[in-house]
């Protein structure tokens, strides 16, 4: 078995996608929103199921401001039927099937049986732009990491995240999230080099990677990668 993922778009049209993983998170992905829409700006924001279960406002809000929309599993940990899962939470509220995946922790092996992930219309999305910003407190690294980096290019892919793993909302609503102060000047510079800044369903993904196997597997859980032994898979 194998599964194939994107990292980018076409390279020879300027376009990027901004894209921002672990939400919804009220009323923070409202303002990234607020940044995006004033600039004239696309966003795709792949959603957790459990937030987006808590939250259907916020996620609804995310599809009538015509940003787009994608799975990113339902308890961002790696169980298995954790994507269809998901799905099923995100797609009734959305009213049609998301069409974009992306693993967390480079959890692929969940990926491979999952029929949501594997159907032929999903496509799943990694990014070649990492700031890592869930790790950097002051806004202006988050901006360097990204407008510096050095694989920031036209079909370029970058990942953010507007959402915070807090179950308690008093704690998630206090926790930082430079992101949203990086992100006006972040949107500032990439238009300024002439990007076009799109969802995902308007960039022409390329150039597919397939992924075999390997020692990020360790990422799954035992559980899973004994799931997966089981199931014939080689997690180990
Ligand atoms: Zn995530």
């Amino acid at each position: 078995m194998s599964l194939q993922y994107y990292t980018h778009g076409r390279r020879d049209q300027m376009k990027v996608a901004l894209t921002f993983d672990d939400g919804p998170n009220p009323p923070r992905t409202d303002r990234v929103m607020e940044i995006l829409d004033s600039r004239g700006a696309r966003g795709t924001f792949f959603v957790l199921g459990k937030w987006v279960e808590r939250w259907p406002q916020a996620f609804l809000r995310i599809a009538q401001k015509g940003h787009c929309v994608g799975n990113h599993s339902h308890l961002h940990e790696a169980h298995l039927g954790d994507f269809d899962r998901a799905e099923a939470v995100i797609g009734n509220l959305l009213g049609r099937p998301t069409r974009f995946l992306r693993a967390h922790y480079f959890n692929f092996f969940t990926c491979l049986y999952s029929p949501v992930a594997m159907s032929r219309e999903m496509k799943i999305v990694d990014a070649d732009v990492n700031p890592a910003d869930y790790a950097k407190s002051d806004p202006q690294a988050i901006i360097d990491a990204t407008l510096n980096d050095p694989a920031l290019a036209g079909g370029s892919i970058i990942d953010l995240h507007d959402g915070r793993e807090f179950d308690d909302d008093a704690r998630r609503l206090a926790s930082p999230l430079p992101m949203l102060e990086a992100l006006p000047a972040i949107v500032d510079g990439l238009q300024a080099r002439g990007f076009e800044l799109v969802g995902l369903d308007e960039m022409e993904l390329v150039e597919p990677i397939e992924w075999q196997p390997d020692e990020r597997g360790t990422f799954a859980s035992p559980e899973v990668r004994a799931a997966i032994h089981g199931l014939g898979g080689k997690a180990d």
